[in-house]
């Protein structure tokens, strides 16, 4: 399956922001983003502000939203047009539809350092849905599902220590994670107040219409 394969702390030195790509490197002083604040590339230590178009702005809010959940061109492109033929506002939808994709809930329970880490266990075919081992990181997971780590694969440390590291009361509320069991269930597709992420996701849908 493609996937973005350069560095990835460059992606956001590019948005000047931190997307936490990386797991727990991103907390530390090893960052990129904390040592190098400004673009890559040669001259990004010295690129002028140049105000930007309407366009730009769309670009940029959508490049920043794909790369945020580790999409590719294609796939976000699909998440988008999924999230237009359903009913209701069609940027929340994708914003739920992103949110509720498997890799991104293993990361959001805690049981992966990171969106990468998780897309790479699921692969790997190391966690269940509702008891049946799914390798698919885009499968959607829906309200009530049951997401496990398989039986074989409870010793991974990758998992353990991820948990470990999960900051109590840190726990959206829309999901539920029992530590023992390695299990955790999506309660409810989140309302987008209840989605943690400081996206115009509109911007997205008014550049996708054009
Ligand atoms: Fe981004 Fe994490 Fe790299 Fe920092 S360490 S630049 S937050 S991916």
């Amino acid at each position: 399956m493609a996937r973005y394969r350069e560095a990835v702390c460059k992606l956001c030195r590019r948005e000047g922001e931190k997307l936490f790509l990386k797991g727990e490197r991103c907390q530390t002083a090893k960052c990129a983003f904390e040592r190098k604040g400004y673009p890559p590339g040669q001259h990004g230590k010295n690129r002028r502000i140049r105000k930007s178009t309407d366009y730009g702005v769309q670009l940029r809010e959508k490049q920043r939203i794909k790369r945020y959940y580790g999409l590719l061109e294609s796939q976000f492109r699909g998440v988008f047009e999924r999230a237009n033929k359903k009913k209701g506002i069609t940027s929340e939808n994708m914003l739920k539809m992103l949110e509720t994709r498997l890799d991104n809930i293993v990361y959001r329970l805690g049981m992966a350092p990171s969106r990468n880490a998780a897309r790479q266990l699921v692969r790997h075919r190391h966690f269940e849905v509702n008891g049946r081992v799914v390798d698919i990181p885009s499968y959607q997971v829906k309200a009530g599902d049951v997401v496990s780590v398989r039986e074989k694969s409870r010793k991974l440390d990758m998992i353990h220590e991820s948990i470990k590291r999960m900051k109590e009361g840190k726990q959206l509320s829309w999901l539920s994670l029992d530590k023992a069991k390695l299990e955790g269930s999506l309660l409810e597709i989140p309302e987008r107040v209840d989605i943690p992420v400081k996206f115009n996701e509109n911007l997205v849908v008014e550049l996708y219409s054009k």
